[in-house]
Formats: structure tokens, sequence, C-alpha cells
């Protein structure tokens, strides 16, 4: 009698080297080669309304806060406008943007505190800025790369999406890839390597299918199922 032939194992996805500290400086040149001067994409004229506008865009696009904040910076510029205009009046130009109620009531309470316990201006500290309400990690960490200058990794969605595919600081939580990212980034690249990063991901290396086949760093990169090239349609008869 013939045995049955033993089921197939499930084919285990295979996993992303993590790229030599080489490639980590080689892939982010590429970036770099491609996008000189990279920005954040919202919205702002002074670490205020920097802030602001990075506490608003959690679980929002830049292009909707930047419509949300169009309004909002004409008639609120500083912190004691803001609190002047209260948390309606904020409620009434955000209302567009996701969680808006709560963002109101912490955009009016962290200036109000600004003005109460920093003189009306940002702190250049990170405990101090992670003190303010719907001010996290990340914010902070924004706020003190642009508009302070700082070498800090702000790890978004597309960030961590990045560090594990590609292989540059691979880590299970948003923390673990933001220590491999400052420890492997070369610190004369780390500030830049923010933006350029994101950048990367919101346009190219895109969530459900990275477009490898245009990807100007994919000689350094280590994801192991780069895509092709869509198929070219068949011409129209
Ligand atoms: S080659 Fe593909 S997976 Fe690697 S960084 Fe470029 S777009 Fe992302």
């Amino acid at each position: 009698m013939l045995k049955s032939a033993a089921p197939a194992k499930p084919r285990q996805p295979r996993r992303t080297r993590p790229m030599t500290l080489a490639q980590v400086r080689s892939f982010l040149e590429a970036l770099a080669r491609a996008n000189p001067a990279p920005k954040s994409e919202l919205d702002y004229v002074d670490p205020y309304t920097l802030l602001v506008a990075v506490a608003l865009s959690a679980q929002a696009t830049d292009a909707s806060v930047n419509k949300a904040t169009a309004t909002l910076f004409k008639e609120a510029p500083t912190p004691a406008a803001m609190v002047a205009l209260g948390v309606d009046g904020v409620a009434r130009h955000i209302r567009t943007i996701g969680l808006w109620q709560g963002k109101a009531k912490n955009v009016v309470e962290l200036s109000r505190r600004l003005i109460a316990e920093h003189g009306g201006t940002v702190p250049r500290d990170r405990e101090k800025l992670e003190a303010l309400p719907g001010v996290g990690r990340k914010t902070a960490n924004v706020v003190l790369n642009v508009a302070f200058g700082e070498s800090t990794m702000a790890v978004d969605t597309h960030i961590f999406r990045l560090g594990n595919r590609t292989g540059i600081a691979p880590g299970a939580t948003v923390r673990a890839v933001e220590d491999a990212l400052v420890k492997r980034i070369p610190a004369d690249m780390l500030r830049d390597a923010h933006h350029l990063l994101i950048l990367h991901g919101r346009y190219v290396c895109k969530a459900r299918v990275p477009e490898c086949w245009r990807c100007v760093a994919a000689t350094w990169c280590n994801y192991p199922a780069k895509s092709p090239p869509p198929a070219s349609k068949p011409p129209k008869q």
C-alpha cells in the first residue's frame, strides 16, 4: 500500500536580514540624492504652530491637518490667541480630522500650560514637551528635530514598516525601531533620515505594495519579496 504523502509544511515567509551599517549609509545616501532637502509636509510658521500641527496629525493625514490649520492659525497663531479661541472655537476649525474633540481640548490646554509654565514658548526639552497634554514621544521627537534641529527619530507607521521591511532597523515595537535607527544611522545623517524615511514610506515603500521597481534605494534594501513592475497593459485594439 502506498503511503500517503506527508502534508506539505506551510512555507514560512522569508525574513528580512538586518542591513549592515555600510548598507544603511548607502540606502540613506540614495534617498538623499533623490531628495536633497527633505521637509515636513505639515504647514507651520514657528515651533508653536509646528507643535499644534503635529499634535493634530495623530491618525490624520498631513493634507487634512493643513486644511484645518490654514484657518485655525489665521485666527489663533499664538498660545494666548488659542486659549482665547477656546475649545469650541478650535473645534470649529478641526472637525474634519480624526479625534477632533479630544484634540481641541488638548490644543487649548497645552497652550494654557505653555503660557503658565514656559512663558508662552515651546520648551526645547523632551520631558517638558511630553508633559503637555496630547504630546507623546513621537510628537516631541518631531518638534525637537524640525523646530530645534536635534537628531531625533520620530517613528510613525511608515518608519516602523520600513525599519522592519528593509532591514534598516528591525524591531518588534515602535521604541525598539527608534532605538535601532538612532544606533545604526550615522550621526550626520540622523536628522534628515527622519523625513527621508517618512516620505519614502509614504510615496514609494507603501504599506500594501511597495513600489520596488522605481525605488532608488533598492540595491541596499534586504526585503526578500521586492515587487516587480506592474504588468504593462495590452495595447488597445
Ligand atoms: S526596494 Fe522595495 S521594499 Fe525595499 S525600500 Fe525600496 S520600495 Fe521598499
